[in-house]
């Protein structure tokens, strides 16, 4: 916690924000005194067909874990994404799809979503799915994705939705585990210039003696290439909407029906399928929206994650659509065809708020200035980040460069397991300091336990923990009922377990430390390692480092940092020197690294999370058994990181 510079909340940003701090803390105390009033209110934000009496039925008591909201409501998904915006907004710009190429991008407007989200509800109940029936979505980053997604919602089918850039094998395992009917894909996806054959992977996928759920697969044309084709199964999108109405009547779902299910990175382990329902999914996404990125009307939202990943769900489709926003989906990557893309796009689209990933803001800053070559940025007015811990210098180049100094950031904290952003600030509320998550959200009862699951108060470092339910948790993990109490309600008896580690300053502030697992344990003194890597990557010719923990004779755990640098710097031994000096001087003697690796890549999962379990075997030279390494981006990393272990 070096960085303890306040960022107050701009005064013009205050003026017409939708919450000040009192407000927050009125609110949030309401939250918390009684929730049953609370989200009885609060679930107002979304439409009912049949309202709610029922408001909070939970229990995180060890064999009775029970997890239920608005219990008895009705409600559809679409409808509240679409129809009840077409009173007022059936001509606003819903989508704004940017192509990876950037000469191509297209706007829909309301009233053309709703009428191709209709068209495919009954082109998918013309191919005999039907509510309950799983659908598994692997489709690069178009319109369709997120029509596709709209649709199932709408008949009640539940969809579950496979990153397109995972490999045949992957995609075959989570087919099989959740049983899905109806595979939707696209002929090829493009991504930085490359081409992704995605209908050759659900070919080879589906080729796989274990799969035998899916009886049809639609193809999206994105490419007009030539694709396989097996007759009888495969079906054309544009053929199965070609004479389908424009109109189709939202199925009326209970609060708690499945609404999808979706696999985590699989960071720490074999991906779990997290399965998430109707309405207090919804009401939790919407809100959070609305709040967390002080949703006004004439904004232009842009998240920059894959709909394959959790924050694609909330808050780039169904968080975005259920306020009536308008939401930005990127085909391509932030750095392609230059360093400025993602600059351009904010330019190019007027973008007001803006929400991307600690790796891609690290990317960029790596970059200098090219990151922003010929852009003015100046239509943003808030920027968010999620996915890991973001540094206090990757946070600080954000909100100078990108942000031009004034722009807001809410560092949001979340997990596919919790639906929705549970930890952040609200930009007109929360005054901000570099790498803090800040407050928690309405309803959010975080805590800080030991290893024993004693509460600390106060400052306090530990296992962060939830103390209540709030609408968007996790129902289960689909398939398997007992592994879902065993790894969020058994460490901790009565409170839910996230895994990662937090620190709570003097303000109450909380800052992630990074995962539990991931611990340093260094002559008694617990470091996270979010705190040495901070330290690395804030020397200015670093640009990404990860930090394991490697067994030592005299203090018990010594530590292994690997250490990219930026663009044009080169590795030596009066570097490693100044580099080893320079965390002495930021945190302190104990947490000096015993070793440092150069190298050029990180291991990454797919949604550009570190994998620190495989850099800590690659470090013991433990490696003949990696783990789950199936949702890697570039599994030749490891083998290099390896190579160069051997070699050093
Ligand atoms: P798996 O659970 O399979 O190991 P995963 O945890 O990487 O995979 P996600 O649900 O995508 O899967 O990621 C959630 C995790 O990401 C959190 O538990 C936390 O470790 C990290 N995280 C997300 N946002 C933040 C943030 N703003 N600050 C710090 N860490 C974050
Ligand atoms: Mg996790």
């Amino acid at each position: 916690m070096s960085d303890t510079k306040l960022y107050p909340v701009p005064a013009e940003f205050a003026q017409n924000s939708l919450l000040n701090d009192s407000a927050y803390q009125a609110m949030y105390k309401h939250s918390i005194n009684d929730p049953e009033a609370f989200w009885r209110e609060q679930g107002q934000i979304v439409d009912w067909i049949k309202p709610y009496s029922q408001v909070k039925n939970t229990s995180f008591q060890p064999g009775s874990i029970d997890i239920k909201w608005f219990q008895d409501g009705k409600l559809n998904v679409s409808a509240n994404c679409l129809d009840r915006h077409l009173k007022d907004n059936a001509n606003k710009t819903a989508i704004i799809w940017e192509g990876d190429n950037p000469a191509d991008s297209e706007k829909l407007t309301y009233q053309d979503v709703y009428e191709k989200v209709c068209q495919f509800s009954n082109a998918l109940k013309a191919q005999g799915i039907k509510k309950g029936d799983v659908v598994c979505l692997y489709m690069p980053m178009i319109p369709e994705a997120a029509i596709a997604m709209l649709a199932c919602t709408r008949i009640g089918a539940v969809h579950t939705i496979v990153f397109a850039g995972f490999s045949a094998g992957a995609l075959a395992e989570r087919i099989n585990n959740c049983g899905a009917k109806l595979v939707i894909t696209a002929d090829e996806g493009v991504r930085a210039g490359r081409i992704i054959r995605l209908k050759d992977c659900v070919d080879k996928a589906l080729a796989k003696p274990q799969v035998t759920s899916v009886n049809n697969v639609i193809v999206f044309a994105r490419t007009k290439a030539d694709i396989a084709w097996h007759e009888g199964r495969d079906l054309w999108w544009h053929d199965v909407v070609k004479d389908q109405p424009s109109e189709c009547e939202p199925e009326a779902m209970n609060a708690e029906d499945p609404l999808f299910i979706l696999y985590t990175s699989g960071s720490t382990g074999k991906p779990k399928g997290v399965l998430h329902t109707t309405g207090g999914y919804l009401v939790y996404a919407t809100m959070t929206f609305k709040y967390v990125f002080d949703h006004q009307d004439s904004d232009v939202f842009w998240c920059t994650a894959d709909v394959g990943w959790i924050t694609g769900h909330s808050y780039l489709v169904y968080g975005p659509l259920a306020n009536a926003a308008t939401t930005v989906l990127f085909e391509g990557v932030p750095n392609y065809p230059d360093t400025a893309r993602m600059s351009q796009v904010i330019d190019k689209h007027q973008v007001t708020t803006l929400y991307t990933a600690p790796t891609a803001i690290r990317a960029l800053m790596a970059k200098g200035d090219d990151a922003i070559a010929g852009t003015k940025r100046t239509s943003l007015r808030l920027m968010g980040s999620v996915g890991e811990p973001i540094n206090p210098e990757a946070w600080r180049w954000y909100y100078n460069t990108i942000g031009n100094s004034s722009t807001p950031i809410v560092d949001t904290w979340w997990q596919t397991e919790t639906g929705g952003i549970l930890i952040t600030p609200l930009p007109g509320a929360t005054a901000l300091k570099p790498g803090s998550a800040t407050r928690p959200f309405f309803g959010i009862s975080p805590a800080l336990v030991d290893n024993e699951g004693n509460l600390l108060e106060g400052e306090n470092e530990g296992n962060l923990v939830i103390l209540d339910s709030w609408p968007g948790q996790m129902r289960g993990i689909y398939g398997d009922e007992s592994r879902f109490e065993e790894a969020y309600f058994s460490t901790f008896p009565n409170m839910y377990c996230t895994g990662d580690g937090a620190k709570r300053d003097a303000d109450g502030y909380y800052w992630i430390t990074g995962r539990v697992d991931d611990v340093l344990n260094v002559s008694g003194h617990r470091m996270g390692t979010a705190e040495i890597e901070s330290a690395l990557v804030s020397h200015s010719k670093i640009a990404e480092a990860a930090v394991v923990g490697v067994p030592h004779d005299i203090k018990g755990q010594g530590i292994y940092a690997y250490v990219t640098l930026n663009a044009g710097e080169k590795a030596d031994d009066a570097l490693e020197a100044e580099v080893k000096q320079w965390v002495r001087n930021e945190i302190g003697a104990i947490a000096t690294p015993d070793t440092l690796h150069w190298t050029q890549a990180l291991p990454k999962t797919r949604s550009g999370k570190i994998m620190r379990r495989i850099l800590r075997k690659i470090a013991t030279n433990d490696t003949d058994s990696l783990g789950d390494t199936s949702t890697l981006a570039d599994p030749s990393v490891v083998d290099t990181l390896i190579a160069e272990k051997q070699n050093a």
